[in-house]
């Protein structure tokens, strides 16, 4: 897997190893495999069911309030869409939204074919964000997915989200049990975390996952073993 960053040509004296989450902005929007950005640099790819909470995770990640649409159109979730971050070849993913109710078979089995062969062939992938509602966790693309990690060795985080929707005895619960079963199946690939767009918990127990997934050379030394359920906002 391809994780040689920063390129030679790159002057540490410029290079600026701090990701700055709110400078985030969009990049571009594909439909295939063929339409995403050159396959160099590193990314981090978001999934999840219609509805678990991606596009609002990926604002509080970002701190800010539009960038992936909340919006339920149908048409906009095919695509794949990319954010680039303040450093230079490095970018947010956001993946289909899967398992919305009015799309017609043939569609979902399109998105499936592209979702798949991004999946496969994407070298610069250095992680993926598995965004479940914590009342309704692993369900059959959560199950695709995580057997999907398990088969290509890609690292898992899987953000339990609408922490706030459940008591926080309830919440670690769930989290300690997901944790267990994924453990089982990918060992040290995997990590849980509970988290709230709402409540804004958890953003920055996400934010290092993926620091340590896109600046590994640095987070290895500075990442902290991290509380994974985050203490509840008042
Ligand atoms: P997506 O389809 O996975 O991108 O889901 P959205 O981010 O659009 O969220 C789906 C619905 O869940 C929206 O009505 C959001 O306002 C709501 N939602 C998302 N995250 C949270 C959260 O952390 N807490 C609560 N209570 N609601 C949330």
């Amino acid at each position: 897997m391809f994780t040689l960053w920063p390129p030679e040509s790159c002057a540490m004296s410029t290079f600026d190893p701090v990701i700055h989450y709110n400078l985030a902005h969009f990049e571009t929007s594909a439909a295939r495999l063929d339409q995403c950005p050159p396959d160099i640099g590193a990314e981090v790819a978001f999934a999840g069911r219609s509805n678990a909470g991606k596009s609002s995770a990926i604002n509080a990640l970002t701190a800010q309030t539009a960038l992936a649409r909340t919006s339920k159109t149908p048409g906009r979730t095919q695509l794949i869409n990319f954010f680039r971050l303040n450093v230079e070849g490095l970018r947010l993913v956001d993946l289909p939204g899967y398992g919305y109710a009015k799309v017609p078979v043939a569609m979902k089995l399109h998105w499936q074919r592209h979702l798949d062969a991004y999946l496969q062939h994407r070298e610069c992938l250095q992680g993926v964000v598995l965004v479940m509602d914590i009342r309704h966790p692993m369900k059959e693309f959560d199950e695709m997915m995580v057997h999907w990690c398990e088969s290509t060795g890609v690292p898992l985080h899987v953000l339990l989200t609408k922490e706030d929707k459940l008591k926080r005895g309830p919440a670690k619960s769930t989290m300690l049990q997901i944790q267990k079963q994924l453990k089982e199946r990918l060992g040290d690939k995997v990590s849980v975390q509970t988290f709230s767009a709402l409540k804004k918990s958890g953003v920055d127990t996400l934010r290092q996952r993926i620091n340590s997934w896109l600046l590994p050379d640095l987070n290895e030394m500075q990442t902290p073993e991290v509380d994974l359920i985050p203490p509840k906002a008042d």
